[in-house]
Formats: structure tokens, C-alpha cells, sequence
């Protein structure tokens, strides 16, 4: 007969190392990735090896969370998939990828080890899907119910809702976590179709997104929810992606949409795309920033030939340069709108003008600085205060041809 030892859990966590590197899930997501995610082609390089803890580590990042910037543990309960995503390391027939799946209990009890001896105070829980997106649902609604019912976990979770999970499950899992998500990978139908012909648009993906806000709306359960896009694999545009990302922060009250330039896969059909420059992303941030916050509209983004934002100035700035420079913003008379359009001006700098001209009328640049603003030379080339160009402003364009 012969005898088996169950492997431990936490040995399962560290063989499954970085997985979810593609996913990020907190406020700095160019920081939660790693330089390079699993699977990731990069000519010349050689994979460097990792193991034990080092490993574990790099499945462990700093995530900012509504509860404050916290070490989680991201991780998956299967790397095991039965689709076949063109750009997953995860996809089905992959032979490249090592298979680790874990029972719920497993991957709860490798957690609160994991937990209890201090290196994480959360977790984000994905899957791959075996036996359709249902079943991967209730696995990682299991666990999540071991760890707040079984175990009385109250620290942070953020769980992934599968396609096609059932309305109910996304019901529980709005219930059990802080933030759950769903990637929506492409910015239209067509673009999902080329990264991932099986998953369907409207019926597996953005109709959960709009279940979340519903519940939230009707329940008043509170969990957060956050998507995510591959960007620049299959032709998309930037025009397309912050289109959808205005109509789901005003539509399905997101809190975050996440954009991860795409690294091309070994052994998937788009390996041999060409990786994307990563600041095509930080654009993507800046220009979704601005839809989300500070009351801008697709439409006030200055895009390209090519529909996409340049990558070579941050987008209000762009505008800023077009529409303000012949027309600068008197600071002490402006509404909240108006400043907010002026680069290095944020919503709260904002309050605090306003708040501050009460008292008083802005005349120098230092009284900028006083009230919180980092850098108020951003702003000078763009404003009038009490109806002079600031000093510095002036000096900087002497002799200088102007736009
Ligand atoms: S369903 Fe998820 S894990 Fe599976 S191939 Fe697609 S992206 Fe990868």
C-alpha cells in the first residue's frame, strides 16, 4: 500500500509564487508588479530562479486597501484552466505551466499561517477554471467562508468573480470581502474576442459588473468593486478603453479601473505580439484619474491619429497647454471646476483655495505652496493671481517663443 503525505499548504503557496502577477489589486498597481510576470518572454533574459521564502515574497505585495496600505497575499485557488485566453499563462494545453490546485480549506489554512506569523494582513483569491465558472465560484466562496465563518478572519479580503458566476454568488462574495472584480480584459466585444474568444462580453462579464451596483444599490452591501484590461495586445485604443472606464465609473460605480500593458506569453497565440510600453499605462491612469475624479469626460481628452493619448506629456497638461495658455485661470474668482483643470491642482488643493480666498486674496505662488500644493511651478504657466501671471512664470518665458 502506499502512503501519501499531503503537501503543506504554505510549501502549495510558495511552489505557486508570483501567479497572479498579471493581476494587480490596490491603489499603486505599477508598483504590485513585478519586472517581469510569469511566462513572460523578454529576449536575453534568463528566468531567475526563486525559491523558498523569496518566492513567497513575490507573491506577497503592498496593496494600498480602504483599510490603508497592507501587505496581501495574492494567490489562486488553481492555476489549473480549462479556457484558453490568447494571453494567459493560465490557459488550457499550456505545458509550460505547473498545475497547483488547492481545497478550500487548504488555501485558508496556508493563509492564516501565513497570517498569524505576521507576513500578510490580507488576501486577494483568483482561480482558473475547472468545471466552469460556477463551480470556481463556489471554491473561492468556500474559502472565503472558512476564513470569516470558521476562523472569524476579519482582515482584508478581495475576491475575483469568475465569468458567468451566478447572481447569488456574487451576492455571498459582496457579503464575505472588501472588494471583488472582474476583468473585463477587453475594452469591446470585438477586442474580447481576440483576446479570449470563450468569454463572453455582455452575458459572463460587464452584466456582473452591473449586478455589483445593483446589490449595492438595493442591499446596500458595501464591497468595492475594480476591473481590469489588457492593453495594446489586439489594436486596442485608448479612445475605446477610457470610453468603457467613464461609462463604468458613472454607470457601475467603480472604484478602480485597471490597465496592465500586455508582456507577451510564451506558448500562447500572441507570443510573439510585441510587449507594451509600460508608460501607455500610466497615460491610461492620468487620463482615468481624470474621469474618475475630477469631473472630466472623454471628450476633454486630447487623443491622437492613432486614438491614442500621447505618451510623451500627462493629458492635462496637454489640455492645459492648448485651452490655458492664452486663457490662464484667475485663482481667486475661479469655480471648483476651473481649477481643477489646472495641472498640479488636485480636488483637495482645490478645497483648500476655496476655502483660503475667504480670508483673504491669493497673490504669490508661496501662498500656493502654504495650502499643500507640491509643486505650484506646474501650475504657473497656467494661472493668474489677482490678475498677474505668477513672477516665476513671466522669467520663464522671456525670450521664449510661445505655442
Ligand atoms: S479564464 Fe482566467 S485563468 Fe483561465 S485562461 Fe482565461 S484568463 Fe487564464
Amino acid at each position: 500500500m502506499e502512503f501519501r503525505i499531503a503537501p503543506d499548504p504554505v510549501e502549495k503557496l510558495i511552489q505557486l509564487g508570483d501567479a497572479t502577477a498579471f493581476e494587480p489589486a490596490g491603489d499603486a498597481p505599477h508598483q504590485e508588479l513585478p519586472a517581469r510576470p510569469p511566462g513572460c518572454f523578454v529576449p536575453g533574459a534568463r528566468p531567475a530562479p526563486s525559491k523558498g521564502l523569496e518566492a513567497l515574497r513575490q507573491s506577497i505585495s503592498t496593496v494600498s486597501t480602504p483599510r490603508g496600505p497592507k501587505p496581501i497575499l495574492k494567490t489562486m485557488m488553481t492555476t489549473a484552466c480549462e479556457r484558453d485566453c490568447h494571453y494567459c499563462p493560465f490557459r488550457a494545453g499550456r505545458s509550460r505551466t505547473r498545475r497547483i490546485t488547492f481545497r478550500p480549506d487548504e488555501l485558508a489554512q496556508g493563509f492564516l499561517r501565513l497570517a498569524r506569523a505576521g507576513l500578510v494582513e490580507g488576501i486577494f483569491l483568483s482561480s482558473g477554471i475547472i468545471g466552469g465558472g460556477v463551480r470556481a465560484q463556489d471554491k473561492i466562496l468556500d474559502t472565503a467562508e472558512i476564513l470569516r465563518g470558521r476562523h472569524g478572519y476579519r482582515g482584508y479580503i478581495h475576491l475575483k468573480l469568475m465569468p458567468g458566476a451566478e447572481y447569488d454568488q456574487v451576492r455571498r462574495a459582496m457579503e464575505l470581502a472588501d472588494r471583488v472584480s472582474i476583468n473585463l480584459e477587453g475594452a469591446t466585444e470585438a477586442r474580447l474576442r481576440a483576446l479570449a474568444p470563450g468569454k463572453r462580453f455582455w452575458e459572463e462579464l460587464l452584466q456582473r459588473l452591473l449586478w455589483v451596483d445593483r446589490i449595492r444599490r438595493t442591499e446596500g452591501i458595501r464591497a468595492s468593486v475594480v476591473t481590469q484590461f489588457v492593453v495594446g495586445a489586439v489594436g486596442d485604443t485608448d479612445l475605446e478603453l477610457l470610453h468603457i472606464s467613464e461609462r463604468l465609473y458613472r454607470q457601475a460605480g467603480l472604484s478602480r479601473v485597471y490597465y496592465s500593458p500586455f508582456s507577451p506569453v510564451l506558448q500562447t497565440p500572441l507570443e510573439d505580439r510585441p510587449r507594451v510600453d509600460p508608460k501607455r499605462a500610466h497615460r491610461l491612469y492620468q487620463a482615468s484619474f481624470l474621469l474618475r475624479d475630477y469631473g472630466w469626460s472623454v471628450e476633454d481628452l486630447g487623443f491622437g491619429p492613432d486614438q491614442n493619448l500621447r505618451l510623451d506629456v500627462d493629458p492635462k497638461q496637454a489640455w492645459a497647454d492648448l485651452h490655458l495658455r492664452e486663457a490662464p485661470v484667475e485663482v481667486n474668482t475661479a469655480d471648483r471646476e476651473q481649477l481643477l483643470r489646472v495641472p498640479g491642482i488636485g480636488p483637495k488643493t482645490v478645497e483648500r483655495i476655496l476655502a483660503a480666498r475667504r480670508g483673504g486674496r491669493i497673490t504669490e505662488l508661496g501662498q500656493l505652496r502654504a495650502l499643500g500644493m507640491r509643486d505650484p511651478q506646474r501650475a504657473a504657466p497656467y494661472i493668474l493671481l489677482d490678475g498677474r501671471r505668477p513672477a516665476h512664470q513671466m522669467s520663464l518665458f522671456a525670450g521664449v517663443p510661445r505655442p
